[in-house]
Order: C-alpha cells, then structure tokens, then sequence
C-alpha cells in the first residue's frame, strides 16, 4: 500500500496524492501520484522536514469528531468536514469541544420540536453533532454542577451566529419552559425580532447581518424553568445609520416604518416611501428579496406589545424614528456671504415638532459652533460641510440612545424578582474581521476576537491538563500560543489604545501624530509592525492573521463627539414628554443621557458660561472595560463554543469553497485547537475498545491473559518502539498524533 499524503493545491487548497517511490534521506523530491493518475515529482528540502501531510485511513474519515482523526492537521480537517457537508449533508461536526456549524443555506428539517425532544436529556456523544446538543449539553452541566454556563458563537458575517443563538434560545425555551403562566420564554425569544429591527440591516454579505455584538442570559430557577433574561450589546455600528455603502441598507426598522407610513396612526410621522429619504436610501435599492418590511413591522410591534412596550411609547420610538429620518433631509445651504448656512424647510419643522424641540434654537445650533477660550466664549457658524458633519454625528447619537433604551426596556420586560438559581449566556458577537481597508471598527471586533481566542486557548489548555491528571498519566508540557503579548500591544499601559486616548485629548491631536507615537513605542513588538509603504497605517500580528490598519479617522471614532449645544437641545423639558405620561415611571428618554454636560437648557444659548471640560469616555475605553467585564462573565462559567462557517460567498446552498473555508478555520481558531491537541496526546482509546480493533495484532499467547489493560500495554510495546509516542492512563491509552494511523496500517496489512 502507497503513503497517501496531501500536497498543496491553488484551487482546491489540498489534493489528494500517492508516494509512489520511498523517500530515502537527502533526496530532493517525491514521486507522486495524483488522484488523476498523473506522476509528478513534488520538491522537497534535504532534511525533508517539509515532507507532505499524511492522509487518515479511510475508516476515520467522515468522523463525527475530528479529534479522532489519527493525523490532525489542516487538510485532514478541511477533508473531513467537507466530506460530511457534501456527501451527507451533515452541517454539524464536533472538533473537540468546538461545534463547528456550516452554514446550508437550505432550510433543513433538524430544527422542529421533536427534534429538541430527541435531544433532551441525551448524552452528547450519543447523538449527532447538533447545536441542540451544545444547548443540551450546557443545560445539563447547569444542573450537574450548579454551575453558569455559556455557548460562544463565532464566526465572520453571514455564517450562521444568529440564527445558532436563536436555535439555542429556542432550545432553553422548550426544555427550560416556565411552567408558570408568565409567558416568560416567549419573551424572551420576543427579544429577538425587536434586535434585529434595530440592529440588523442589509449588507453585501448577509441581508440580515447583525451590527451589534450580543450577550444574553437566560436565568433559570432551583427546578432549572427560565425565569428571566437579561442582555448586554457591544458597539453599535453606529456610522449605518448616516450611511450606507451601495447594495447595503441602514437598520430595518427604518424601513419597517417607512413600508407602514400609510397607517393612520402614523399621519403624524410625516413619512413616506424610503426612497425620498436621504439616511435610507444611499445603498440604491431600498428593497431586500424576500423580505416585507410592512410585515416584518407588525412582527416587531408584536413584540414590542408582548414585551410589555405600551402603545405610547412605541409611538415615542417611532416618533424617534421618524425624526433622524427628516434630520436626515435637511436641505443645508450656504448662504451669500461665504460659508455662513441656513437650513430652514419642512423637514426641520417635521424634526422639531416630532421631538418636540424649539425650532429657533434648533435650527441656531444647527448652524452654529460654541468656541471657548480662556479668555472669551464666543459662537461661529459653520461651514456646509461641518454643518452637514455635526448633523449626522446628532442623528448618531440620537439613534444610538434609542437602541440603548430599547436595550434597556427590553431588559426590565424580562426582569424577575424571582431568585435566580443560575444562568446560561449565549454570546453572538462579530468573527475576526480583515478588509481592503480596516478602520477602528475592525480593531475593536479583532481585539474582542483576541480576548475571546485567549480565553478560548487557556479553556482548552486547561481541560486538557484535568484530563492527564484524571487519567493519571504524566504531564507534558504542551507549548500552546499565548496571545498575551498581542492584547497587552492593544490594552496594556501605553499600549495602542491608551496612546489613541492620550492622542484624542492633545487639543492638536490628530492621527497622524498618533501613528507616529505609534511607531516610536512599539515598533519592537513582535505584534506590532509598520508598513514600509506607509506613514499613516500601522499593522497587528493577530492570532489568526497579520491585519493593517489605516489610522485616519480613528481618533475622530474613538472620541465621537457630538455638540453639546445640540444635544442640549434635546434635553429640554419638551422632549422629555415624549416619554413621560403622568402616571408613568419610566426610565430617562433616550437622548441626552449619557452625556456629561453640565450646561442648563437654559445657558444653551450663544456665549454663555464656559463649557464642560469634563471628558466623557472614550468609545475605545468603553469597549475595553465591557470587554473585561464580558472576560469575567464567561471565566466564570462552563464555556461551549460553536464556530460558524460560511461555506461560500454566494449564498448557495451546500456548496463547500475550500479555500473561504480554510480562511475561516484559521481565523476561528479550530486549527489552533487541532494545534494544542495535536501538540500533546491527540487519540485516545478505552483499553476495551482499542483490544477490540487491535485483537488481530496481538499474538495468542498474549491475548490469553485476563489483564486487559496488561495486554495493551504489552502489544504497544512491541509495536511501537518509541515509548513517547504513547501514554496508560487509567481508563485510557493516549496516543500522539499518526500512531493510530499506524496501527490501522499495521491491521491492514496483516
Ligand atoms: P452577521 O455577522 O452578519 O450577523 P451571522 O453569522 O449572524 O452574520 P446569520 O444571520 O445567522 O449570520 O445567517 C445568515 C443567513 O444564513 C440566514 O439569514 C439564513 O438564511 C442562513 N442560515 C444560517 N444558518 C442557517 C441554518 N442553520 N440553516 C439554514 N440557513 C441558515
Ligand atoms: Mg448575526
């Protein structure tokens, strides 16, 4: 029989070959065969150090684990997966503790009720890899060890994070059903449809991608019934709402609305079709196939009501709404006189009036700027341009409140007083991302990725190192990636992110200054790089690959400032109402909060007292503590990870293009995982089963003893020379990486 190996391919990543003649040492290639009977000699160094990849015997491959692969590597995995995937159509396949979810783009009969209820209750390893048994498997721990627990979902745009969140949810839902008539998990699946209309929206890549990272805990009582849940977001995309690139569309429910401006109770709204607005229709069509917007907006009022969200505050959302969309169409003029402006048209009447704002003031500050000197306040008018500028950062934040108190409405719906026994979180948060051009976003998605990836390592690690010590057999020091030094490069003192703060709060800072601060402190980073071509992007050496950045427009994202004289605005008593009936107890309305200012409606007038010199938090310094905070959350529970793949780009249906694969097991981490198992004892074998595969090896003499375990140790011995290559644990042989391969050669051969 040829060693069958695997050799690098352009197309299909990895193909299939045969050494048709035996490498000997110090030869410079191999004979090969290729799949299509073709010989061709494959180079190789002298020390054949770069000798090809081996291929698993064909009994392992189409193993629902990949750790049982015998040779753990890159063309294994990606084989393995794609065989299941196109030969049976299996979309799930576990690696390890990993779940690795391929995206179908078919609707697939393996989500119904009595699925879960098949699952319920089951043993993991009994059933087919299945994000069901992920949700089982947590749910079962949460009893089991009175433990939290939480379900990691991954994975770049359009794989399949969402719609696993929701299978997982559902799951909790059915198996974890209240019991009581408080409709508490309808709720919280209500959750859903209201985040995704104000969080989702169109893109090139998945028409319902989710612009917000997501944490949600599902809290149970003593008897393991859901009682509650509360949820976390992380970093609004909040440039969507001012602009959208072609074929791209901003949030839905902008367009919901839009699709539902005839009703009658919206006449008020001033509304009409999406196309007429500037903030919904830069991306062209303002359509998505498939989807009705009109329908869809009753679905998320539906759930509004089931989340308790009164009719009048719905409306005030609405309202809310509606008014970024008039901010948005403006008509901004420059007047006679140079770059003085003057907005005054029926959309400012529509804004002013919705929010319930003074329109003289309004459209005072729209124009105009409040300069503070030591010595002098004083107010200049803007320019078109900055006009235009201050608008969308007003319209940002307008709407980046609302999300937040939606976020928070949402949260006191699902409130209980009802103690809670523990929790399973499910985190659905964006996969490590890299572009032609990547900006501040990309960095704070890709530091979250690296927090998640060390977490992630360390888990790995350390099941791992419980295992050995379990089965009692020595510890080896397995050398896994620390990617420690590269999270210090982004969040450690003076690191990038501290430098960016420090930059945002020179009066003169900008981002070219920033870069250079950049280069002069960490250019001797082993993570840290800065491009020969370039003085105004920097590049970081992330887990799963090299990403540069471009520094423009960083220190801008970081500080994102709004004006304050507006925000002020909004501040006053008129708009409060919106949200505040007599009778009602509801928190704070959604705009202004969060801001530090201390100036009066009253004083928000030209030149008045000096303004706030408090600095509010930069979004980088947010984003590192609620990604600390999340840290801390899952280090204290059981975490389940699941890896979504997309599988193609163009949205069919089991269709495998190995090449986006790979790209997306590198990026996720699965092959760092096959790395650390495969760097210590990869196989494992019960001393029953491996007697029961290998009993033909053996010879009779030896198979007469009654010591099971003497007898393994005996046959290996002789079988297999180097002693390292394999460990006895107590119920266990371990075996590192290719001696099962072996073995089943050995067995073939007999
Ligand atoms: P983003 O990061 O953009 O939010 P995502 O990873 O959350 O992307 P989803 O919105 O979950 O991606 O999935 C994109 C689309 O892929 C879904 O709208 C659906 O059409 C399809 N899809 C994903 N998972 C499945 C599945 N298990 N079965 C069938 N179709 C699926
Ligand atoms: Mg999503």
């Amino acid at each position: 029989m040829y060693t069958r190996v695997w050799i690098p391919d352009p197309n299909e990543v990895w193909r299939s070959a045969e050494i048709i003649k035996d490498y000997k040492e110090g030869d410079k290639s191999l004979r090969l065969k290729l799949e299509d009977e073709t010989v061709c000699e494959y180079p190789i160094d002298r020390q054949g150090s770069q000798l090809p990849f081996l291929r698993n015997p064909d009994i392992l491959v189409g193993e629902n684990d990949l750790t049982a692969l015998s040779y753990l590597h890159e063309p294994a995995v990606l084989h393995n997966l794609k065989v299941r995937f196109l030969e049976s159509n299996h979309i799930y396949t576990y690696c390890g503790i990993v779940l690795v979810a391929i995206n179908p783009y078919e609707q697939l009969p393996i989500y119904e009720q009595d699925v879960i209820y098949a699952y319920s209750g089951q043993n993991m390893g009994d059933m087919d890899p299945h994000i069901f048994a992920v949700a089982e498997e947590a749910y079962k721990q949460m009893a089991r060890d009175e433990k939290n627990q939480s379900i990691i979902v991954s994975g770049e745009s359009g794989a399949g994070k969402t719609v696993s969140a929701k299978y997982a949810m559902r799951f909790f839902a059915t198996v974890g059903g209240s019991a009581s008539d408080t409709n508490i998990e309808a709720k919280v699946l209500a959750s859903s449809p209201i985040m995704e209309a104000i969080g989702n929206a169109k893109t090139t890549r998945n028409d319902n991608s989710s612009r917000f990272g997501k944490y949600i805990q599902i809290g149970f009582d003593k008897r393991y019934h859901i009682i509650g849940a509360n949820m976390r977001t992380y970093l609004l995309e909040k440039s969507r709402v001012v602009f959208q690139a072609e074929d791209e569309r901003n949030y839905h429910i902008f367009y919901q609305l839009c699709a539902s401006a005839s009703l009658p109770e919206f006449k008020d709204l001033s509304l009409t079709c999406a196309e007429d607005f500037f903030y919904t229709s830069q991306g062209g069509d303002t359509s998505i196939d498939g989807v009705d917007d009109a329908d869809d907006f009753e679905k998320t009022r539906h759930a509004f009501t089931l989340l308790g969200v009164k009719e009048s505050h719905q409306m005030a959302i609405f309202k809310i709404i509606a008014s970024i969309l008039h901010l948005g169409n403006l008509e901004i003029q420059a007047e006679r006189d140079g770059d003085a402006c003057s907005i005054s048209d029926e959309h400012l009447n529509n804004f002013c009036s919705l929010l319930g704002v003074e329109h003289s003031q309004m459209q005072h500050w729209l124009c105009h700027r409040k300069f503070v000197t030591t010595a002098e306040t004083y107010v200049k008018t803007m320019s078109v341009q900055q006009v235009v500028n201050a608008r969308n950062a007003l319209a940002k934040h307008i709407y980046a409140q609302l999300f937040n108190w939606i976020v928070e409405h949402v949260n006191k719906a699902l409130h209980t007083t009802i103690k809670q026994h523990s929790f399973i979180g499910v985190l659905d948060i964006y996969g490590f991302e890299t572009f032609e051009v990547n900006s501040f976003e990309q960095f704070c998605i890709n530091y979250a990725n690296e927090k998640l990836q060390q977490q992630f390592n360390l888990h790995v690690f350390k099941l791992e190192q419980e295992e050995y010590m379990k089965e009692q057999i020595p510890w080896t020091l397995i050398d896994f990636y620390d990617n420690q030094p590269c999270i210090d490069l982004i969040e450690a003192k003076l690191g990038i992110l501290d430098l960016l703060d420090e930059e945002c709060k020179v009066p003169k800072g900008t981002d070219q200054n920033w870069a250079q601060k950049l280069y002069d402190r960490h250019s001797a980073s082993q993570h840290f790089q800065k491009p020969r071509m370039s003085n105004t992007s920097f590049i970081v050496v992330h887990f799963a690959d090299k990403v540069e950045y471009q520094c423009e427009g960083f220190l801008e994202k970081n500080r994102d400032t709004v004006y304050e004289e507006q925000i002020n605005i909004l501040k006053a008593r008129n708009f409060t109402d919106l949200f505040h009936d007599e009778k009602d107890s509801m928190p704070a309305p959604p705009v202004g909060k969060g801001t530090s200012s201390k100036i009066s409606v009253r004083s928000a007038r030209p030149a008045v007292k000096a303004a706030n010199k408090e600095h509010k938090k930069t979004v980088g310094h947010q984003f590192r503590n609620s990604l600390h905070l999340l840290m801390e959350t899952l280090n204290a529970t059981t975490p389940h990870y699941v890896r979504c793949i997309k599988p193609n780009d163009e949205k069919l249906p089991f269709k495998f293009d190995p090449k986006r694969a790979v790209q997306q097991l590198r990026a996720c981490g699965v092959l760092e995982t096959i790395r650390i198992s495969a760097a210590g004892y990869p196989s494992r074998w019960s001393y029953h089963d491996f007697l029961n595969r290998y009993r033909v090896l053996m010879k009779k003499r030896d198979i007469s003893k009654n010591d099971k375990k003497q007898i393994c140790k005996t046959l290996l011995e002789n079988l297999i020379t180097d002693p390292d290559k394999f460990q006895f644990g107590r119920t266990k042989i371990f075996f590192r990486a290719g001696q099962v391969a072996y073995l089943e050669k050995l067995r073939a051969d007999k």
